[in-house]
């Protein structure tokens, strides 16, 4: 149960003074619906408007707070001349300037003969000096509506600063102070406040230094996160190797057949991985461990033979996907040498209903299966094994713990498990991921392959790219185009893409396919199939192909603006071509006004295809804790963290967190209670849960 203290910070939005319905719709898209969501959401920068000079001395293009007098209000002429109010101070005249005025606001808030003090950017125009819709205008008894240090918020369409910094104001009086779940030594030296100081802090900061990233307060709520992170996936591998597991040794014997019947050599990271993962299999304790490698970097032949050592051991093993297609491709990879080398394997998912599926299950649970190939239909309750001992799971951040869980639970002892990502993750994120896990990477591609030639090429030459992509079909060639990103509508992405769809289709008749995030899977799965059997020759979709999906036909790869899409996303996106033996080509399209981070992105992917590298360039230039793309890289969500200025705490909250697991693995001693508010807080309660399902 969430700790008592929290109730506040869970509370609906809707109950803080204030909030209507619109802005509360929203907040919700900007930050969350909980009070906690809204005290999370923190400022960016800052206007200082501690800048108090006389109009006379006040610097152009200087964001000045003054003190004035209203003389005269001057309405425009016509419509679009703006409004003006003249006013004084003793040294000089400063005009007020509005377009699109409502009269009777401005001179209720105006009124002719008072003092007013207004704050904004102050200009010079034709030598006088004037303000170009102020800030604020204030009457100097309520002086203190003016922020002198005004925090600035990410916002969203609909939602004001004010609105906003009145929202938090509000949402901070109603939360208690919560108990210390860091240790006194670290919070001492480290001169840290506690959690809520530290919130309130950063959204009534004294400067600009209290938002560096170097800050104590900063600093105290990464850490809190981090520790949090941490702390929840040491649980679960405390629990989860609780159960021991046993050591699996086969004798080879299926191993050599298949890798006698490749035609080709395993690479040395290849080798290394497999050498890994074995090794852990022979172990007695329960394997935990991550297999990394780009796509097509020879992931899944590593998994069969994974799975061949479990069954010579006489145990049965389990691959998980995410998705039906990337379970049929599984299969389709490893049955044809499985069969070869006598292991029986068969698919269990969705599709699979009635008779078929009880006729599957029988043989399962009757040891007749060796390898089990499915999608989530695989973790239902009624499927049981004889014995399984070994699971392995594709894209393995696509599953819930819970969902691992239950997998794990199909096994009556300790289950060996390998997760395999085709995300690469820096080494400093690594941990953060995925904890203690261990982790095998596969960097080294297969040999033979040929590099994909990436382009960058401006979006005014979109048709000219569309007609060569029409030749290049004609010609035989199969190409994805991926449609851009529009922020926050999924709506707009897909009105781009049937757009974009309409246009091949006149160009090229039936021989275009369109898939989309709010397709069903079955109808997604039959264009796809479309796609892989050559019926379809472009391929227009959302961001939604799919990790991992296998069409060695296809070279060529177009991505309209290309700018709005993080690293690692056009790095995977990249990945579906240069799959077979055809020169692939890759066509960035980007848009005319882009930033110097985009820039720098679009240069990276140029310039290297090594996933690890584009990875830790990534980081790099995310910098500020803005860390884009983190759903696709199945990197929990962080709010506070700046993985560069903060690397210095990952490793001390993985330390912390190994330490509160051997000392006190049920959060009972007075500082293990407070952490179950950190968990809470930070919704990494998974752990909580497991220790209460025993
Ligand atoms: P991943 O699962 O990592 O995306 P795959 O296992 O699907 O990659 O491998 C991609 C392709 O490369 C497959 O067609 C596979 O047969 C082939 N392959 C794997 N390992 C090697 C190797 N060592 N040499 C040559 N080809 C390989
Ligand atoms: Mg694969």
């Amino acid at each position: 149960m969430r700790p008592e203290a929290l109730f506040d910070y869970f509370a609906d939005i809707e109950r803080l003074p204030g909030i209507g319905k619109r802005n509360k719709q929203a907040i919700e898209r900007l930050a969350g619906t909980r009070t906690r969501d809204l005290l999370m959401h923190l400022p960016t920068g800052l206007v200082d408007r501690r800048y108090r000079p006389k109009v006379r001395d006040a610097a152009p293009g200087s964001i000045a707070t003054l003190e004035v007098v209203v003389d005269e209000h001057l309405p425009p002429h016509n419509k679009r001349a703006p409004y003006k109010v003249r006013c004084h101070d003793d040294t000089a005249e400063l005009t007020l300037v509005f377009f699109h005025a409502r009269a009777d606001y401005l001179r209720k808030q105006l009124p002719e003969g008072e003092t007013r003090i207004i704050s904004g950017k102050l200009e010079h125009f034709q030598g006088d000096a004037q303000i170009t819709h102020p800030d604020y205008m204030v009457s100097p008894d309520s002086a203190d509506e003016l922020p002198l240090l005004e925090t600035v918020y990410p916002l969203t369409a609909g939602l004001s600063g004010k609105v906003l910094r009145k929202a938090i104001h509000a949402a901070l009086e109603t939360v208690p102070p919560l108990p210390e779940w860091q240790l006194k030594d670290i919070v001492t030296r480290e001169g840290w406040p506690d959690f809520l100081s530290a919130i309130k802090h950063l959204h009534s900061p004294s400067g600009p230094e209290t938002l560096a990233p170097k800050s104590p307060e900063r600093r105290r709520l990464a850490a809190d996160e981090l520790l949090a992170t941490q702390l929840a996936l040491a649980i679960v591998r405390d629990r989860t190797q609780k159960k021991r597991g046993r050591a699996l040794k086969g004798n080879g014997h299926i191993r050599g057949t298949l890798i006698g019947n490749l035609s080709y050599s395993l690479t040395g990271d290849q080798e290394k991985a497999l050498q890994e993962i074995i090794a852990d299999l022979e172990s007695g304790r329960a394997m935990l461990r991550l297999m990394q490698g780009d796509v097509g970097s020879g992931k899944t032949v590593v998994a069969l033979l994974v799975m061949a050592a479990a069954v010579e051991a006489g145990v049965q093993a389990a691959l998980l996907a995410p998705t039906e297609i990337l379970a049929n491709q599984h299969l389709e990879t490893i049955a044809p040498l499985a069969e070869k080398a006598g292991l029986r394997v068969e698919k269990l998912t969705g599709r699979n209903k009635g008779k078929h599926r009880k006729e599957i299950l029988a043989r399962l649970a009757a040891g007749e299966i060796d390898i089990l190939v499915g999608t989530h239909a695989i973790i239902q309750d009624d499927v049981q094994f004889r014995d399984l001992g070994l699971a392995i799971i594709d894209e393995q951040h696509r599953f819930g713990v819970q969902q691992r869980l239950a997998l794990a639970g199909k096994a009556t002892a300790g289950i060996d498990v390998l997760g395999m990502t085709a995300t690469p993750i820096p080494r400093t994120l690594t941990l953060t991921a995925y904890g203690d896990m261990d982790v095998s990477r596969i960097q080294e591609k297969p040999p033979g392959r040929q590099p994909v030639d990436t382009r960058v090429v401006s979006l005014d030459r979109l048709g000219e790219v569309a007609q060569g992509i029409g030749r290049a079909v004609q010609a035989g060639q199969r190409a994805y185009w991926v449609c851009p990103l529009v922020e926050e509508s999924e709506k707009l992405d897909l009105a781009a893409a049937e757009d974009r769809y309409r246009d091949f289709q006149h160009m090229l008749g039936p021989r275009v396919g369109l898939v989309h995030g709010k397709m069903k899977g079955a109808d997604k799965d039959a264009v796809m199939e479309k796609f892989q059997t050559g019926e379809i020759s472009v391929l227009v979709s959302t961001t939604v192909i799919e990790v991992g999906v296998n069409v060695p036909e296809a070279t060529i790869m177009v991505i309209e603006h290309a700018e709005r899409f993080g690293l690692a996303q056009l790095h995977q996106l990249r990945g579906r071509v240069g799959r077979g033996a055809g020169k692939s080509t890759c066509i960035l399209l980007r848009g005319n006004e882009i930033g110097e981070v985009a820039r720098a992105r679009l240069k990276t992917m140029r310039e290297s295809e090594d996933g690890f590298l584009i990875a830790e360039e990534d980081l790099k230039l995310r910098g500020g804790g803005e860390i884009l793309g983190t759903r696709q890289s199945g990197l929990p969500e962080f709010k506070m963290v700046d993985f560069l200025e903060h690397a210095d705490l990952i490793e001390l909250a993985r330390d912390d967190a190994r330490l509160i697991v051997n000392k006190d693995p049920e959060l009972k001693s007075e500082r293990g209670q407070a952490l179950r508010h950190l968990l809470y807080l930070f919704e990494r309660d998974e752990g909580v849960r497991l220790m209460q399902s025993g």
